[in-house]
């Protein structure tokens, strides 16, 4: 009988595992048969912008963090695929950061030409997984949000790619409640206009802060206030930024600080981060971790340890995106094919236990970058995934460190090049602080300025 496997989310971590198999496919092999849940009515996953928040049409929660005017954070050179480079996509080559749509428009083109739309059900959200111990199989419970129907098949495998930048970390803090402006969490921010002229406080000290305080200054706020609970970013902010140490509370519009400092603010983003969420999983199944870059419970940071046929992609925090999704999804396709196979239990333990070990000696970006470059290389040396240097590619995000340190405005305007095709990149016509309009025509040089 053919094997069946479930696939849940047609994000980047979604659609990697159909591409996987339909390269195999490609190249003769009989491949299982395969359904796809997304519970929104693209794909692309966080890519798939939405303007809502909240609930979205049908009632579910927005799975969407992302905002108008982003732009990638890193350099596309350390994210292209290497079975399907930019230049491929674009017909030339584009400069090192695009904003989102014209990211959106690389990862949908890839599996739009793969033909693997057909395996996708839109709006069609998982809402419950079980495992059968008698028969050796899934059953998912997944509902029609469009037919208004439930539908439950069983299945083989199961590949959670649900991606954990979505439901946000929201603490308290003493007097906010009470505050006389906006107050909203990172992953409902989505766009900067609203904080014109505003004086702003965010909270947190990682990539979505520096992001939206950068982008808010961008586009016209007066200041921006980090507030840190470990450290600070410690960039060389230009004037118009400062860090602080963590906020203990507020009295009105006034923000006090752990230092004894205080300041008015008129509008609090909270960047505290995600939470991983998997509402379709009973206990025994569910991952449970906070964003760090070896998750522990995964044979290599794939395999549910406690049952590997239920198989987790893109649950690793990330410097390595959509190549990393693809060494992950080309190892999962080959231990679902029968191609690879597992080591006992005994030796699944302790190759976690080693890269636990090695996890917790990690005391820098520079560390960590190395730490998940060698995890990405053990995977694609087990696959027939096409070659990827990742030594270079590494090179490429120490660089991009470095970037940032010079310029925290300007590393947006930097080029690299390419570890798939050569081609060093070309300057963006804009500079990214004067870049006002993010849509793919502008970016491309084309004529018309609407996405
Ligand atoms: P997601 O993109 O989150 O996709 C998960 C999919 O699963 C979604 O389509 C969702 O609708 C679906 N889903 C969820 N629950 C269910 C369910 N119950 N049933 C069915 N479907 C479900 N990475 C970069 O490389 N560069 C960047 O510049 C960058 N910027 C980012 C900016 C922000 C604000 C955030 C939050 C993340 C950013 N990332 C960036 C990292 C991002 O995590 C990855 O690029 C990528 O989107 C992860 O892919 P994924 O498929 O694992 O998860
Ligand atoms: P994150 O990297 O997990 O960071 C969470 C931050 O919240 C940390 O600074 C953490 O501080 C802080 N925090 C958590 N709980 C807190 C609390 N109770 N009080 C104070 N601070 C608290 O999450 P993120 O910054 O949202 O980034 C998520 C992902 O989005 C990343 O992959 C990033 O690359 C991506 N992203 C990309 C872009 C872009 O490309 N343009 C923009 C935004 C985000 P501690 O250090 O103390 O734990």
């Amino acid at each position: 009988m053919t094997k069946r496997v479930a696939i849940i989310g047609a994000g980047p971590s979604g659609l990697a595992q159909l591409r996987a198999f339909e390269a195999a496919r490609r190249a003769g092999a009989d491949v299982p048969e395969l359904v796809c849940y997304e519970k929104q009515s693209n794909w692309g996953g966080l890519w798939n912008y939405t303007w809502r928040t909240g609930l979205d049409e049908n009632g579910e929660p927005v799975h969407g963090s992302m905002y108008r005017y982003l732009w990638s954070n890193g350099p596309k050179e350390c994210l292209e695929f290497a079975d399907y480079s930019f230049e491929e996509h674009f017909g030339r080559p584009i400069p090192s950061y695009p904003p989102r749509a014209v990211l959106h428009d690389y990862i949908a083109g890839r599996v739009e030409r793969s033909d693997v739309r057909k395996y996708v059900r839109f709006c069609t959200p998982v809402r419950w997984v079980s495992y059968s111990q008698e028969t050796g199989r899934f059953t998912v419970t997944a509902k029609d949000l469009i037919k208004d129907e439930h539908q439950t098949e069983e299945f083989d495998h199961v590949v959670v790619a649900n991606g954990h930048f979505s439901v946000p970390s929201v603490p308290h803090f003493e007097g906010i409640d009470q505050f006389p402006g906006r107050v909203m969490h990172a992953h409902d921010f989505r766009v900067a206009d609203e904080f014109v002229g505003k004086r702003m406080l965010l909270v947190g000290s990682s990539y979505s802060a520096e992001d939206i305080g950068t982008q808010c200054i961008k586009y016209g706020a007066r200041s921006i206030i980090f507030s840190y609970r470990t450290k600070p970013m410690g960039f060389d902010w230009p004037p118009g930024f400062e860090e602080r140490p963590l906020l203990t509370k507020f009295t009105g519009k006034v923000a006090h600080f752990k230092d004894g400092s205080s300041a008015e603010v008129d509008a609090v983003i909270l960047c505290t981060g995600y939470q991983h969420s998997y509402p379709f999983l009973p206990d025994e199944l569910r991952l449970k971790t906070k964003n760090c870059l070896y998750p522990a419970g995964l044979y290599k940071g794939i395999f549910w340890q406690d049952n590997p046929k239920l198989i987790y992609i893109g649950m690793q925090d990330q410097y390595y995106t959509f190549n990393m999704f693809d060494a992950q999804a080309w190892y999962a396709r080959d231990v679902m094919m029968g191609r690879l196979d597992l080591p006992s239990r005994e030796d699944q333990a302790a190759d976690i236990a080693k890269w636990l070990a090695y996890q917790d000696t990690l005391t820098n970006p520079f560390e960590a970058i190395d730490f998940q470059t060698e995890y990405v290389r053990e995977l694609l040396a087990a696959t027939d995934y096409p070659h990827l240097d990742v030594d270079r590619v590494a090179a490429l995000f120490k660089e991009w460190e470095h970037h940032k340190m010079e310029g925290i405005l300007t590393y947006r305007d930097r080029s690299y090049p390419s570890t798939i095709t050569g081609t060093l990149s070309p300057r963006h016509h804009t500079t990214w602080m004067k870049a006002l309009d993010d849509s793919l025509p502008a970016f491309m040089g084309l004529p018309q300025a609407a996405e």
